[in-house]
């Protein structure tokens, strides 16, 4: 028996065999087997398969109309089919008298360090997917099993143990036979955690070193309420793992019912729950009915993983979608916010040493202003299919605010004279999601109908510790003090200005918070898809002025950490969840 402590990435227990997504690379045999010729057979055969699950993997994507992970998967299959590469490689075989895995290392390598010094992102980029292809190859002609196949089977129950996941390798999972999801990089706000409560499997993040531990097909349990994973159980761990899966089991009953009904506290106060989303993924899953609406629609998924800026057209037809599939209620639609770890070559951002600090978001779209008004003009065209409100990320300054809601104008203005139509009235907000932001609120709130405290950001910029890097997330903690104290400014700066708050960060979500949020007078949350009803049946359970005294009492009275949490630990086991 292993016991290992990660980071929670998503809520619930698991039981499973371990499906190791080989982590790294692997130590390749030089020498080989049998003759020349077969080694190059073995390549031309690994290549062969490789190709047809691609294709297979690709037609299954459009069918599902998830295009970001279509046009990743045609650039692997334009990797696979680039017939000079693979030339190099058997002629290396044939020279060094080498082993076709080796010898595709070695090419990797190579191509992976020339393309790392090219000045172009996209480049840079291109040499991740090189890598990546080549991995897959390698491991296809080891034997490996790197990932499950989608449209194949993946046998038994099973937890996923990958270094992180790509979108790309999210698509092949079969989710059917997945239990949960371990990582050995990441934060709870990566893109694994965010699947995985999308899904609504639990996860564990960030396992750093005892990752290697997991060996393929070995019995492990993970807690992704705690981090903790746990491989060879004993009998009694696996007992009592399974009374938590079984009462979980029965909560995730209790919850889908919740679900059903609109979210209401104890004493009558209603709180919307509305969900995030972005993807064709999150969105083929969505129910209006069981949620107040889209608290967050991140456009940037629609900018990834392609050649060039989409069209006025396209992003009026993917906006008008989304609306429509609200079925009337609210969908908070957030400006580009491309920068830090998301970007795409053709958008030629440049290579800065502090990203998440540098040019990202509205930055951007205030700079490249073209692009900008596109989005505002499909904005809000699609406008008049629903109710859609729209919002703009990042914010720092007034100006930046005033300015955006220049171009807004400009926009209107622009659609105006071609005779199209939009709704006038279509309400404005942003992120807050800076210090920056926490401190002008009062100043800001005259501008904006809503605020939306993106927590993910606002954790990382008032903590000074970057979401992504799994070493200092002992930092990048929701129950911090400054960052509870921000949303309570905010909070009372909008009230005095009755502008409504909402929370949009995976912290809304956070169970033992949301009690506070509530005491501190959030008018919504928006959550991950798979987090609606727990959210709701938490709510259902507060009075609205008991919260107010916790709330304050917490913001006012404690400095360190371990006793926020005791204190809002006690305050939850006292309401029963
Ligand atoms: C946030 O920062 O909290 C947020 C919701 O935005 P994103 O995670 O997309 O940066
Ligand atoms: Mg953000």
């Amino acid at each position: 028996m292993v016991e290992l402590k990660g980071l929670p990435g998503a809520p619930g227990v698991a039981a499973g065999r371990v499906l190791l997504l080989q982590p790294g690379r692997m130590q390749l045999p030089k020498e080989i087997s049998g003759t020349l010729s077969a080694e190059v057979e073995k390549l031309k055969k690994a290549r062969e398969v490789y190709r047809d699950r691609l294709k297979k993997l690709h037609s299954f994507a459009k069918e599902q109309q998830e295009e970001e992970n279509a046009a990743i998967l045609s650039s692997y299959l334009e990797i696979a089919d680039d017939a000079p590469f693979f030339e190099e490689v058997e002629s290396l075989i044939r020279r060094e008298k080498v082993s076709a895995a080796w010898a595709l290392d070695q090419k990797c390598r190579y191509t992976v360090e020339l393309f790392d010094k090219l000045p172009e992102e996209y480049m840079r980029q291109r040499a991740e997917d090189v890598d990546n292809v080549c991995r897959e190859l390698i491991c296809e002609m080891q034997g490996v099993k790197r990932l499950e196949h989608k449209v194949g089977d993946a046998g038994e129950d099973h937890i996923i143990f990958a270094e992180d996941l790509t979108p790309a390798e999210t698509i092949r999972l079969d989710k059917k036979k997945l239990r949960g999801l371990v990582t050995q990089k990441g934060g709870p706000t990566s893109h694994t955690s965010i699947l995985a409560k999308n899904l609504g499997i639990p996860a564990v993040v960030g396992l750093g070193e005892g990752f290697l531990k997991a060996k393929g097909k070995e019995p492990a349990l993970i807690d992704g309420d705690t981090g903790t994973v746990i491989l060879s159980p004993n009998s009694e761990q696996t007992r009592r793992f399974s009374e938590k899966i079984l009462y979980n089991k029965e909560r995730r009953e209790q919850y889908l019912s919740a679900e059903k009904r609109p979210a209401c506290t104890l004493d009558g106060r209603p709180i919307s729950v509305c969900v995030n989303t972005g993807s064709e993924e999150d969105l083929r899953d969505f129910k209006p009915e069981r949620c107040d609406g889209i608290g967050l629609y991140r456009t940037e998924l629609l900018y990834l993983g392609r050649d060039a800026f989409p069209s006025d057209e396209e992003q009026y037809e993917a906006y008008k979608k989304v609306t429509e599939q609200a079925g009337g209620k609210p969908v908070t639609i957030r400006t580009l916010d491309v920068g830090g770890d998301k970007t795409a070559g053709y958008m030629h951002l440049p290579e800065e040493q502090n990203p998440f600090l540098g040019y990202r978001a509205i930055r951007i779209s205030l700079d490249k202003k073209e692009v900008f008004l596109t989005q505002l003009r499909s904005i809000l065209r699609a406008s008049v299919h629903g109710k859609v409100q729209l919002m703009f990320p990042m914010i720092v300054t007034l100006e930046e605010l005033l300015q955006a809601k220049e171009l807004l104008s400009q926009a209107k203005e622009q659609l105006r004279e071609r005779g199209e139509k939009y709704n006038e009235e279509m309400p404005v907000g942003i992120m807050v999601e800076t210090p920056a932001a926490v401190l002008l609120c009062d100043r800001l709130s005259p501008h904006v109908d809503f605020f939306s405290i993106g927590t993910n950001d606002l954790i990382q910029y008032t903590t000074a510790t970057d979401r992504m890097n799994e070493r200092i997330q002992y930092l990048f903690d929701p129950f911090n003090i400054s960052v509870l104290r921000s949303v309570s400014l905010v909070c009372e700066a909008a009230q005095r200005h009755g502008v409504p708050v909402s929370i949009c960060g995976e912290s809304a979500s956070e169970p033992w918070l949301i009690p506070l949020w509530v005491g501190l007078g959030v008018s919504g949350l928006s959550v991950s898809p798979g987090l609606v009803g727990r959210t709701k049946t938490i709510i259902s359970r507060l009075d609205t002025s008991e919260m107010q005294r916790e709330a304050q009492h917490i913001v006012t009275s404690f400095g360190e950490l371990d006793r926020v949490k005791k204190q809002l630990r006690q305050l939850c086991e006292s309401l029963g969840f």
